[in-house]
């Protein structure tokens, strides 16, 4: 941390936040300058609070330089953290192809999803049970009982679930029955929520909330990791923007900064990041190129007829042909799926 003094403040308020410093533990290293005092502190700055240094008398500006969170860090762990699913490794060398309908609408439609995509070699399944709609007229999922359809279907079709959990009240009941437990983009930064996954066992796919930076992104994921559940899947989902032509801006250098800074596997979603089915393609073979470690598609067998987000959701044929089309810049990138 760095504390620049005020222009001719006296040295005695840099004496004092000094002493204040060394006994909290840190080291304060100053800098006369011939106009100011700069105080530069050594040691672990994160539990230090900013807010109170810039009220102290003589301080101008108190800069972090560290980053504020720490297990999801590179700093911490090297090694990029692979995290299992029904035999899929998410975040080694093999892409994670997530793929399902939007919601769970019925046992009939999610029969024929996961049968046309587990004979594609598909394993993870997505759909929602628990639905965030934008408003309250929508329709809103089918709850329990489209948990237990997802279950059902899955287990005959030897896949994984996928599923949102909106509400803590729901989060034992979701990680009976789901593989991997999503937290939407609207969820993002509901840090109750994030605690309650924090103590469960399951993997869970956190999406980037729609106005969060990728800090805060990393931040939310350190709720999850610091609470003891260190299997957190990041999901680059587009943020909102002033452009109206795609349902939201996908920030593709979300995908090699995560790699960067932290050691947690991160997908793409470009069904929801653009809304239109015909960006999917582009979109998914670019992130695959920038190193994402998976993609999650909404797939549904008749998108006309569907609950929610008709309009950006594949039929099967079309997936598999996208898979097809994804496979040389995959093998380019050194990946398979
Ligand atoms: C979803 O994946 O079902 C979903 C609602 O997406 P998001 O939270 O990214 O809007
Ligand atoms: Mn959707």
């Amino acid at each position: 941390m760095i504390i620049v003094m005020k222009s001719g403040a006296p040295q005695s308020d840099a004496a004092k936040i000094m002493e204040e410093l060394e006994n909290k533990g840190l080291q304060p290293v100053p800098l006369y300058g011939v106009e100011r005092t700069v105080i530069a502190v050594i040691g672990e700055e994160r539990e230090l609070n900013v807010g109170h240094l810039e009220s102290l008398p003589g301080v101008e500006n108190v800069m972090r330089v560290v980053k504020p969170y720490k297990l999801v860090s590179r700093e911490i762990q090297k090694e990029p953290t692979t995290i299992e699913v029904k035999g899929i490794k998410i975040g080694n060398n093999q892409l994670a192809m997530i793929a399902g309908p939007c919601s769970v609408e019925s046992e009939n439609q999610m029969e024929k999803t996961a049968s046309a995509l587990s004979k594609i070699g598909i394993k993870l399944l997505r759909g929602g049970a628990f639905k965030p709609r934008t408003g309250p007229y929508s329709f809103q999922g089918l709850g329990k009982e489209g948990l237990e359809i997802m279950r059902n279907v899955a287990d005959r079709h030897k896949m994984a679930v996928i599923t949102e959990v909106l509400d803590t009240r729901d989060v034992e009941l979701i990680a009976q029955k789901a593989d991997i437990l999503q937290v939407g983009a609207r969820n993002m930064q509901n840090f109750e929520l994030l605690k309650e996954l924090g103590i469960t066992k399951k993997p869970v796919l956190l999406k980037r909330g729609l106005s969060a930076t990728i800090e805060e992104l990393l931040l939310a994921a350190e709720y999850i990791l610091s609470h003891g559940n260190s299997e957190v899947i990041l999901c680059e989902r587009g943020i909102r923007t002033f452009e109206k032509e795609t349902r939201n801006t996908l920030a593709l250098a979300t995908v090699p900064l995560v790699k960067q800074w932290s050691h947690l596997p991160i997908i793409v979603d470009p069904s929801h990041a653009t809304g239109k089915k015909s960006l999917i393609e582009p979109l998914s073979k670019a992130a695959i190129a920038c190193g994402a470690d998976g993609i999650m598609i909404e797939v549904h067998p008749n998108p006309e007829e569907a609950l929610s987000d008709g309009g950006q959701q594949l039929v099967p044929e079309e997936f598999e042909k996208l898979l097809e089309n994804l496979k040389p810049i995959a093998k380019a990138v050194g990946k398979t799926f």
